[in-house]
């Protein structure tokens, strides 16, 4: 017995034991392949299990850090409308789960907005924090999307949505199923500006999210394994009456199937975005140039 464990009062030495004890666990990580992860080498390879591929979830910030380039962005400021509307409770209150999330996330809300380049394209990206109440998407996640999407209009960029909810949230109710009409309309006002939309579908998209704005973009991209749905797997098979196979609703299986267009891993999703947003940027240029040229064709119509 060494004098720390026989002088050291005891409560001192628990206290010495838990630090020590939590720093350990601190260094490892564990992933659903059930390998214990050294927690850098995990953050080194952008948070994708070097083991078995799987793709964990990324906090927004995270998120901007492995697409933007030189990890540099800017966040913009967003409106936030007022705090439950509907003074909503289950089993907590939604006030309390809403300081909850903020405390946990250090954000208002699930989505924040970031502007920046990739591959050297000037750019606005979204963003959803699944650890805010689930990436639920409400009236402030619709503020600060419709916000992103005038912003890319004002400035002619294109814009990015990295998408990671369970769906709409359910104690903004009605409020919350009114986001994804709007969504939709901000869309449209993109599509009619000739603004590039591009979204990255990350485990998880299910619900309103996918059933708005998230199968809207130009361009559907997904992380490898995402599970992307409107209801889930069991209200499905208890209603169609079938056996689903094992990969339904996974990305792979919904773009075999047309859902999507792409299947990206995270370390390419920059380089791939950028090179489409490229060839999308060149197109909408010369369409620009062809639509000023009737315009002139027609002045000088006038003219003569
Ligand atoms: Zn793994």
């Amino acid at each position: 017995m060494n004098w720390i464990s026989k002088f050291i009062k005891p409560k001192i030495k628990s206290l010495f034991e838990k630090k020590s004890s939590k720093n350990e666990e601190n260094l490892w990580t564990t992933c659903g392949c059930k390998n214990l992860i050294y927690k850098e080498d995990m953050e080194a390879n952008l948070k994708v299990c070097p083991k078995c591929g799987a793709h964990h979830k990324l906090t927004c910030k995270e998120r901007f850090e492995t697409f933007f380039d030189s990890k540099e962005f800017e966040i913009i400021q967003t409106p936030l409308p007022k705090d439950d509307p509907l003074s909503f409770e289950d089993k907590k209150k939604y006030s309390d789960r809403l300081k909850t999330a903020r405390k946990l996330t250090g954000q208002d809300d699930a989505v924040l907005i970031a502007k920046g380049k990739v591959q050297n394209i000037d750019i606005i990206v979204g963003a959803q924090d699944f650890r805010f109440i689930g990436g639920s998407f409400g009236a402030a996640s619709g503020e600060a999307f419709i916000a992103g999407a005038q912003n890319a209009i004002a400035n002619n960029v294109p814009y990015v949505f990295f998408s990671c909810s369970g769906g709409q949230r359910m104690m903004e109710s009605s409020i919350a199923l009114m986001q994804m009409s709007r969504t939709a309309l901000a869309v449209n006002e993109l599509k009619k500006k000739n603004v590039p939309f591009v979204v990255v579908l990350t485990d998880p998209t299910t619900g309103g999210v996918t059933a708005s704005w998230a199968m809207l973009g130009d361009i559907l991209i997904a992380e490898p394994k995402a599970t992307i749905g409107f209801a889930g797997r069991r209200v499905i098979q208890d209603t169609v009456r079938e056996t689903l196979p094992d990969e339904f609703q996974t990305a792979e299986y919904v773009k075999d199937h047309g859902g999507i267009d792409l299947v990206v891993e995270r370390q390419y999703l920059s380089s791939t975005i950028g090179t489409l947003l490229n060839v999308l940027l060149k197109k909408t240029e010369a369409q620009a140039k062809q639509d000023s040229n009737v315009t002139v064709d027609k002045s000088l119509q006038a003219v003569s």
